[in-house]
């Protein structure tokens, strides 16, 4: 008999084969088990992998009784890890990142029973570091959609509110992470789509520096943007899995040499090892210089998250690191130039989804451009499409397309520029908490404002972490509105009608409680000075570290 958390972490599930209280099968059968009961209300999965899982598990299990007979007592488990880092783990994929001969349809019936016919590079890489797949995750369709609310299949669901968002567009692997059904889980990165429900669901969700994880095998949004963002339970098991995805791979060229990096990571964990041995709180040796950018701190933020990180930031003084206020002016065009740069690199990814290759009717030339799309591609996803096709069009690619993409380079150098002066930024993730479903379905342009904070950083090629600051009180349903409770009319004597109404406070609100996070920002490659930063964090709003 063993037990597992409501919320695991790698390192207590692998405490679990070190203290040889389980062994892989047995881990797996729990998740499997435990997920199908919870997932009836959260709706993180759209589909389970179990053969695949349970070959892969019995495979490990193999692999543990070879070490256990070989090696020696107190050497065979660190042997083990060091091979496999994430030793029997379970974990999920967003409906993007493809496994071979699995189903993936990227939220949209267009690509229902889609099969894939090859792997991604991270899906390889994780899996040769020992970790279980369980299965697939719900998202946004094509991954366009900042609630999860724009799948064809189900909406994830905020386990901390099920009538709430979990964000997205990668709301079933955040929302599956988040409940404890697996214990990390791969999203990918447009524009905010890790960090934002990350903060919405209080885990810790990466969108790493373009180019350090390969993006082979990935359905692409915006190629320019896209990357894949590791989403787990504390900031130990994110640094784990991206030094398990970072590095070069000759079938994506934009990936970028990263060893420096990956040193520095390896550095930290075993820092971090050492520490637990020790029993010592890990807190960061040398101090940081944190730019506090003044165009984030905008009058829209919830002002609970206003305060929750004006806090942060005098705990993080007392702790020894420095704040520094910094201005980078372009932010307040990071929406727009997102916007108009996104949508004509999606239009044209999504050319290829014809109704040729992927296709689910053929009857006729005709119906296979025009009335497959149309009768199979979503609202949202069309809308887009037709944005990125306006403006890259000839008449206004100058005016649009063009003038975003010289924005985006100043942007950049600024950027730049800032991080000559600091190490990090502090920003919040979301200037709100999590809204109820429906709440902006009808509405794309408040939907797009929950990016405000993330977008723009996948523009100017810059990694940015979401990570938890805790749980706060907020009051559930409309704060302004107040009932009446009865209406009396009265002529006066100058004949004008008085209307005397009865108020009553409004019954319908009640207090609950809402998780926020704030968000990191670093310099390219600057991963290992965000991933310290956000131990202090986790250490200061003491969650699961
Ligand atoms: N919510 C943003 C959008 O809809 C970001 C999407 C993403 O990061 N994949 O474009």
């Amino acid at each position: 008999m063993f037990s597992v958390s409501k919320r695991p972490t790698i390192y207590e599930i692998q405490d679990l084969y070190k203290t040889k209280k389980a062994i892989p099968s047995q881990v797996l059968q729990f998740f499997l088990n435990r997920s199908s009961s919870i997932d009836k209300s959260i709706k993180a999965f759209n589909y389970y992998t179990p053969k695949l899982a349970e070959s892969k598990a019995a495979k490990l299990d193999e692999i543990l009784q070879i070490y256990l007979e070989k090696y020696p007592q107190d050497s065979w488990f660190e042997l083990l890890q060091k091979k496999y880092p994430l030793f029997g783990i379970p974990f999920s994929l967003k409906s993007i990142i493809l496994v071979e001969s699995e189903i993936f349809n990227a939220g949209s019936k267009i690509l229902d029973n889609f099969k894939a016919p090859y792997s991604s590079t991270v899906f390889k890489n994780i899996d040769s570091a020992g970790a279980i797949m369980i299965g697939i995750n719900h998202m946004d369709q094509f991954a366009m959609g900042s609630s999860g609310e724009t799948s064809d299949y189900a909406t994830s669901r905020n386990p901390f509110d099920t009538s709430r968002t979990a964000g997205g567009s990668s709301s079933g692997p955040i929302a599956a992470v988040a409940s404890g059904q697996v214990v990390f889980s791969l999203g990918s990165e447009t524009g905010g789509s890790v960090r934002q429900p990350a903060a919405f669901c209080d885990v810790v969700g990466l969108k790493p520096t373009y180019g350090l994880i390969s993006r082979y095998g990935v359905i692409p949004m915006a190629s320019s943007l896209d990357q894949v963002g590791p989403v787990s339970n504390n900031v130990e098991d994110n640094i784990i899995i991206t030094r398990v995805l970072a590095g070069e791979d000759e079938k994506d060229q934009t990936t970028v040499d990263s060893q420096s990096l990956k040193d520095k990571l390896d550095k930290m964990l075993d820092e971090k090892k050492s520490a637990r041995r020790l029993k010592k709180l890990h807190s960061t040796t040398n101090p940081l210089k944190i730019g506090i950018p003044k165009e984030f701190y905008i009058d829209g933020i919830d002002p609970i998250i206003s305060k929750a990180i004006t806090n942060l930031q005098s705990k993080l003084k007392d702790l020894g690191h420095t704040l520094v206020d910094v201005s980078l002016p372009l932010t307040k065009y990071a929406i727009s130039v997102y916007y108009l740069t996104m949508p004509v690199e999606a239009a044209a990814n999504l050319e290829r989804i014809d109704g040729v290759r992927y296709a689910q009717q053929q009857d006729n030339y005709d119906s296979l451009y025009y009335e497959h799309r149309n009768k199979y591609l979503g609202e949202e996803v069309k809308r887009r499409i037709m944005l990125g096709t306006y403006v890259s069009s000839a008449g206004y690619y100058d005016a649009y397309y063009n003038k975003a993409q010289k924005v985006r380079e100043l942007a950049r150098q600024d950027f730049v520029k800032v991080f000559q002066e600091v190490d990090v930024l502090l920003t919040p993730t979301t200037p709100e908490f999590p809204f109820k479903l429906g709440e902006k379905s009808d509405d794309p342009l408040k939907m797009y404002l929950s990016d405000v904070f993330t977008c723009g950083i996948n523009t100017v090629r810059i990694p940015g972490l979401s990570v938890p600051l805790g749980m706060f009180e907020v009051v559930d349903g409309e704060k302004d509105i107040v009932d009446i409770k009865s209406v009396e009319t009265d002529i006066a004597e100058d004949g004008k009608t008085v209307v005397h109404a009865t108020e009553i406070d409004s019954a319908t609100s009640n207090v609950i409680k809402l998780p926020t996070g704030c968000q990191i920002i670093g310099s390219e490659l600057g991963e290992d000075k965000i991933f310290k930063l956000a131990q202090d964090i986790e250490m200061i709003t003491s969650s699961r570290s």
